[in-house]
């Protein structure tokens, strides 16, 4: 679907988010250049991604593989400096397509992901980055590790497989207040010494950079309601 905005609305509220997430890095006394603004474009299409697109901006996120896949290829011959995030959930049968699709994978989370991750990466001699996905409110149908076992999941990813990890990733429950998760996985990344958090979406980007975001994921306030 296509969001029926008018590209200067989407221009007008992509400028709009990018100058919030600047201040809100600034007023944290964090460097503005240290969080990233990661645009999520599910479910839109090219024509709505384009005013973007033109922007400079070159972070975007999606959900799906497949998805993506037919979505992304193209809009790479415009815009060679693309860089894009898988941020929902990753079958192992979609492994070769992600890692030759994606720069980032933020949702590892189970050994046997990790495994076709290591060889994947190695038959292509790519290298995405790689982010653990951590279920910190513990939700039954949410992927993602118990914040208890992410330090041996860790080490497994590894130790095992040979995986460089950059960082966390949780996307908190709908009905919570999100500061204490982003403060819980803030708090995990430090104590494993991890890089980036990727954390905040939104309703609440501003708060997650507070709590020490180094990637924000923004849909919705920049390409509208799905
Ligand atoms: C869709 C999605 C987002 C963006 O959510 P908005 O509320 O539209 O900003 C962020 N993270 C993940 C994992 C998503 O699936």
């Amino acid at each position: 679907m296509t969001n029926g905005d008018h590209p200067r609305e989407v221009e007008g509220r992509y400028l709009t988010i990018k100058e919030r997430v600047w201040r809100a890095a600034e007023a944290s006394g964090r460097e503005p250049a240290a969080v990233k603004l990661v645009a999520v474009t599910k479910t839109f299409e090219a024509e709505d991604i384009l005013p973007v697109l033109r922007q400079g901006h070159v972070s975007f996120g999606e959900n799906r593989v497949q998805e993506a896949m037919h979505k992304w290829p193209g809009l790479r011959e415009l815009f060679p400096a693309i860089e894009l995030h898988l941020i929902g959930p990753l079958q192992t049968n979609k492994v070769r397509e992600a890692v030759a699709l994606f720069d980032c994978i933020e949702t590892v989370d189970r050994p046997k992901l990790a495994a076709a991750l290591a060889a994947e990466t190695k038959r292509q001699n790519r290298a995405p980055r790689l982010l653990i996905q951590v279920n910190t409110g513990l939700e039954q149908q949410k992927a993602g590790v118990a914040p208890a076992d992410a330090e041996k999941f860790l080490e497994q990813c590894r130790r095992e497989f040979g995986l460089t990890i950059g960082g966390l990733m949780c996307i908190p429950p709908f009905d919570e207040e999100p500061l204490p998760h982003f403060e819980a996985l803030a708090a995990l990344r430090n104590r494993l010494g991890l890089t980036e958090l990727s954390m905040g979406m939104s309703a609440d980007f501003e708060t997650a950079i507070r709590a020490g975001a180094t990637m924000v994921r923004v849909g919705t306030a920049i390409f509208g309601h799905r």
